[in-house]
């Protein structure tokens, strides 16, 4: 066994009591893991802050002064130990709740501590609860190092002694025995090239640091240690994917296809469109199940990728099926679909939740019989009683409203698992995707349809209604249709449909009838009134539609060109940007209008500026990442990203993107790692399992 994996009890200074508190506050049960347990910032231990600079801002911050009084407050449970601490410039409390006895006896008044904590009001005094203290000769010692390591710490940890200068202690302790045993796990040849520091010393610095650039060059190194060794489980699970599964053979590009292409598309596809489509040919020649991920902005056209593709799997006698995540999405693609492929003979059918029992079995007999060529759906298509005679095709439309889980289903839905197409608009940053999509190949279309002319989007408060109104009137007098979209309230539905209720009220009022229809669509509607509802705007028998996120997704009427979203603080990036993605798909001039309420908090502003500032899905998806960090946004929870300890997927894209580069370069030179110079890369990972651990959860 490896020293570092030795359980922390045997650190001097942690025992059995405390190990148990670091295990089950932090996690950390091995001596790797306390090595790896990084400080999350740096006190310059030079600084010394005054008490009259406390506001309610302040975070943990350094004092110097004199304990003024000592007093016990409280009995039995509720009891405190409260000390006064002044400065030349002011008075505020420290507070203990446990260990009191201990520190009662310690603290000597008329004495000049250090006092370091983070400060918080209570009932308009400034106390800082559970400091640490050093007397000035301590603290003279410890300036010596100038940066002080700051280790994040729980109220249980520092009742029981483990506060971060404690913490800074252990991890002294823990040093003593393992710097020597700190293996390098970077080969000589990245060394050199990225100018990092040696493993060890990195690990030692990072604690310890005695300079700014101690700091820096120490993470540095770390952050492409961790980024490379995730990308490498990437590409390593994904060549074992591509190497072990078989897949339909569709050789053959014939008449089917080529009558589509010349005769029933009106125009011509964007370069991107072209790109895409010989990558999915290619993919589907090789003999190898594909799974591939087809990244492309609203608007961009991916449904028509998609069913070229579903083409020639139909070509080569083979079905294809499209799921979509919504009744309103799946119906509407049923239509287009059916639409574009008019005079071909390809037998096409809709099936979801609301068709019909008689019809519903109809359609599973002949999908069983092979009688139905291209199926689209709602995900009941995954359900075990949809049965196809020989499925070779599955196109799942914004995969991020599905789980992995859902893509694993189809695979099971032939004897050779089909080819996968999943499609998503949910901008996230390239990098990104390729990490949390790792095991997936990735298409990308980065280019709009020629003629579409940018959106404009606009803010306005409350009090520019009337101005709305006017605009809106002079839109649809022009013959052109509206949204108007409310937000989710996720703690109620019913709050959600009162909000919406009084939208309608008043927008009736303001657009009254006979000369303004109006059509409403929400989640609480049965399927086929939504059906309804959205037939009438779809055929323009009405200018307006009000509607929740129902109509996020997909939704495509190019006749509409404006967007009006209510309360659009209370929207996330990527939300706003697939409503406004709903306009803007005809050749008029369109506008997406964000309102708002009086209060908006300063994130909801940062929010409403981005949007009014681009139009681009991936640099919101950058800026929707930086302002919420990558816990939020869609598939990232299974990616391993979030078990990152030091780097950060937003802010370390440069290292990430080499680390990436250097991992797919390694494995391609050497894919069994067994050069020497790479010996001690496969050590590491082998002693990580990494792979098998975190990739096989999203596979
Ligand atoms: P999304 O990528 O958001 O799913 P769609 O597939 O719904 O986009 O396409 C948006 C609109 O653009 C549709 O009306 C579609 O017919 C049209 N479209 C797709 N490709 C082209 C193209 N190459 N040229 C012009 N219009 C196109
Ligand atoms: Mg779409």
């Amino acid at each position: 066994m490896n020293t570092l994996d030795t359980s922390i009890e045997y650190i001097k200074g942690v025992g059995p009591v405390k190990a148990g508190i670091l295990k089950s506050e932090l996690q950390i049960y091995t001596f790797a893991d306390l090595m790896s347990y990084y400080p999350f910032r740096y006190v310059d231990k030079r600084v010394i802050n005054k008490i009259s600079e406390i506001d309610n801002a302040t975070q943990e911050i350094q004092l110097k002064g004199y304990i003024t009084s000592l007093q016990l407050l409280g009995e039995g449970k509720s009891m405190r130990l409260e000390a006064g601490f002044s400065d030349e410039t002011g008075h505020i409390s420290l507070v203990w709740f446990k260990g009191i006895k201990w520190i009662k006896d310690k603290l000597k008044p008329n004495t000049l501590y250090i006092v370091y904590g983070k400060p918080s009001n209570f009932l308009g005094n400034y106390n800082i609860s559970h400091p640490e203290l050093e007397t000035i000769d301590e603290y003279n010692e410890a300036v010596k190092l100038r940066f002080h390591p700051v280790y994040r710490t729980s109220e249980k940890m520092k009742a029981s002694g483990l506060n971060s200068k404690n913490m800074s202690k252990i991890i002294d302790n823990l040093f003593r025995k393992i710097y020597n045993e700190i293996d390098e796990n970077l080969s000589e040849a990245l060394l050199l090239k990225y100018n990092l520091m040696p493993r060890k010393n990195a690990y030692y610095k990072i604690h310890f640091p005695v300079s700014e650039q101690d700091i820096s060059e120490s993470q540095r190194r770390l952050k492409f240690e961790e980024l490379f060794f995730l990308q490498l489980s990437v590409v390593m699970s994904k060549l074992k994917k591509s190497s072990s599964t078989k897949g339909f053979v569709f050789s053959k590009v014939g008449e089917l296809f080529n009558t589509f292409y010349s005769n029933n598309i009106s125009f011509e596809l964007t370069n991107a469109q072209k790109r895409v489509v010989k990558e999915i040919r290619n993919d589907f020649r090789t003999g190898k199940q594909m799974n591939r991920l087809l990244q492309g902005d609203v608007g961009s056209g991916k449904t028509l990728v998609a069913l070229m593709s579903m083409i020639i799997a139909v070509e080569n006698g083979y079905q294809a099926c499209m799921m979509a995540p919504t009744e309103i999405l799946a119906n509407q693609h049923f239509k287009t679909i059916t639409k574009m492929m008019s005079g071909l003979p390809v037998k096409i059918e809709l099936l979801t939740g609301t068709t019909k029992k008689k019809e519903k079995n109809r359609i599973l007999e002949a999908l069983k019989s092979g009688e139905v060529n291209l199926i689209i759906g709602t995900h009941i298509l995954i359900e075990d009683y949809v049965q196809f005679a020989n499925l070779g095709f599955v196109v799942i439309d914004e995969q991020h409203r599905f789980g992995v889980a859902q893509r694993a289903k189809m695979w099971k839905k032939n004897t050779i698992p089909p080819h996968i197409l999943v499609m998503t608009a949910t901008p996230i940053p390239r990098t990104l995707a390729m990490t949390v999509y790792g095991d997936l190949d990735y298409s990308v279309i980065d280019e709009l349809p020629p003629g579409r002319r940018p959106i404009k989007t606009i803010y306005l408060s409350h009090n520019d209604r009337l101005k709305l109104v006017f605009f809106i009137k002079r839109q649809i007098a022009e013959g052109r249709q509206i949204y108007m979209v409310f937000p989710l309230i996720n703690e109620s539905p019913k709050l959600e449909l009162k909000d919406l209720m009084d939208g309608y009220d008043r927008i009736s009022r303001e657009f009254p009838l006979p000369d303004y229809q109006i059509s409403i669509v929400h989640g609480q509607q049965k399927p086929d009134v939504q059906e309804f509802e959205m037939n009438r705007f779809v055929k323009h028998e009405t200018q307006i539609l009000i509607a929740t996120t129902v109509i996020e997704v997909g939704v495509d009427v190019p006749n509409a060109t404006v967007m009006v979203i209510e309360n659009a603080e209370r929207f996330g990036l990527s939300q706003l940007h697939q409503l406004r993605g709903r306009v803007g798909r005809g050749g008029n001039q369109s506008y997406c209008i964000l309102m708002s309420g009086d209060k908006v908090s300063n994130e909801g502003k940062k929010r409403i500026a981005t949007m009014v500032s681009s139009n681009d899905g991936f640099a919101i998806a950058e800026a929707d990442l930086k302002l919420r960090g990558p816990g939020d946004m869609n598939g990232i929870r299974q990616s391993g990203v979030l078990d990152l300890k030091i780097a950060d997927i937003a802010q370390d894209e440069q290292i990430l993107k080499a680390a990436r580069d250097e991992a797919f370069a390694l494995i391609d030179a050497d894919p069994k790692l067994a050069a020497p110079e790479n010996r001690c890369i496969k050590t590491y990972l082998d002693a990580k399992v990494y792979a098998q651990n975190i990739w096989s959860m999203i596979s």
